[in-house]
């Protein structure tokens, strides 16, 4: 290429893009704020409903967003982010060390790899194939923890082994034995508690892993499990937390940490698809830290006030039934639940929640596990937002109601 074609590719770049604003001055002023949804025709709504992937789950706080923008400004080797950070979130987890993931379902992934690699870069190259390889190659786990999530560990190439008690697993249990996986929202169902899992891991030498996607509130069990010896522990940044959606935290025994940290972006591996830059990380660091400094009595206090005003409201409607309930592990925050009699309130449960749906403005609830019934939480609610909530809910159940 001629030098004077090399100097008009130049300057015809920004003219391509349809502005001449540089990269660098883009970057420099405040920008306008735009409303994509609006643009965009995105329905947006009031998310009474909880932490659900699909209604995008949480909002990041100021300072979360903050945090983000701050750190989209300056380039840093993404390793040395990861260091400090981990760093950091290991100090206030209790943990020997952590690393931010790309979600709880990236950081089980992560975490198995780092199990089955070690400080092996060869091992690294040689999943999502353990048996083929001859690594270690199987995952046990409580047949009533296992209701979908556990197969994030299969995406390494474990195969899982279901058992239901101890005794099963002490037969389970083989040179393949990879990890002990524990599922902390189904603890109360599995035979298998904490405590027992823990003491088998330690008497086979074989790691244990928990997940607790869901399970703050409460703030201790950012700490419970690592204090308890699981030697990782793997909780979701979006939910509870309110960071970024797209991070997760993956913490626990440095040699772990370390070694999944092998398997992780930068590197390429079998989770050069779960990348976590920068801003999430400094975003997921900024979460937590304002997390563990939230005074947890007065917002739980503030969640039971907004509770009550959507009780009260739905109570003037004749023949509603309700029942505020705290799940005991995951999503463990003050909910509702509404119940009406068929023959008084004309209304199933998917009709009423399509009518808060479609009115103004729009408003979703758990109107599909149960019939003649709702449920919902105000946890992901802003403040006012329960007034609008028990309004609308009030006017769609009179008008459903025989008078
Ligand atoms: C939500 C959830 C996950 C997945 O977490 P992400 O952060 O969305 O990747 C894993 N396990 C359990 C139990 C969950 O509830």
């Amino acid at each position: 290429m001629k030098r004077r074609d090399l100097v008009k590719g130049i300057t015809l770049l920004p003219l391509v893009g349809g502005s001449t604003v540089s990269l660098g001055a883009s970057l420099s002023g405040p920008l306008p704020e735009r409303d994509f949804f609006k643009e965009l025709g995105i329905r947006v709504f009031i998310n009474a409903a909880g932490t659900y992937t699909f209604m995008t789950a949480s909002l990041m706080p100021p300072e979360v967003v903050d945090a983000i923008r701050v750190s989209a400004k300056q380039f840093a080797l993404l390793d040395d982010v990861q260091d400090k950070v981990g760093e950091k979130i290991a100090q206030i987890c209790k943990a020997e060390a952590a690393m931010v993931t790309a979600g709880c379902w990236s950081a089980l992934v992560i975490g198995m790899a780092g199990i089955l690699t070690g400080m092996d870069n060869k091992k690294v190259a040689m999943l999502p194939f353990p048996e083929e390889s001859g690594l270690k190659s199987e995952v046990i786990v409580q047949k009533s923890h296992a209701n979908g999530y556990h197969l994030a560990l299969t995406n390494t190439g474990v195969k899982i082994i279901m058992v239901e008690t101890s005794d099963e697993l002490r037969k389970a249990v083989n040179e393949k034995t990879a990890c002990l996986w524990f599922l902390n929202r189904e603890a109360p169902v599995g035979s298998i508690k904490h405590e027992e899992w823990l003491s088998l891991g330690k008497e086979f030498g074989i790691p244990t892993m928990i997940d607790i996607a869901a399970d703050v509130p409460p703030v201790e069990n950012l700490w419970r499990y690592n204090e308890m010896g699981f030697d990782l522990v793997a909780i979701s940044g979006g939910k509870g937390l309110l960071g970024p959606q797209s991070a997760g935290i993956l913490m626990g025994k440095k040699d772990l940490i370390a070694a999944a940290r092998l398997n992780a972006p930068p590197r390429s591996s079998i989770a050069r698809g779960q990348k976590v830059n920068k801003e999430e990380i400094i975003g997921m660091y900024a979460a937590l830290d304002r997390y563990v400094k939230l005074d947890h009595k007065k917002e739980w206090k503030e969640w039971e006030q907004k509770i009550a005003v959507i009780n009260t409201a739905v109570k003037k409607v004749k023949g509603m039934k309700t029942e505020m309930i705290v799940p005991p592990v995951a999503n463990h925050t003050p909910s509702l639940k509404v119940t009406w009699d068929p023959n008084v309130t004309t209304l199933t449960s998917e009709d009423l929640g399509k009518r808060l749906r479609e009115g103004s403005p729009s408003i979703e609830v758990v109107s599909w596990e149960e019939k003649d019934s709702i449920k919902l939480t105000v946890f992901m609610l802003k403040n006012g937002e329960e007034k609008i909530v028990a309004q609308r809910l009030k006017e769609e159940l009179e008008k459903a109601s025989k008078a």
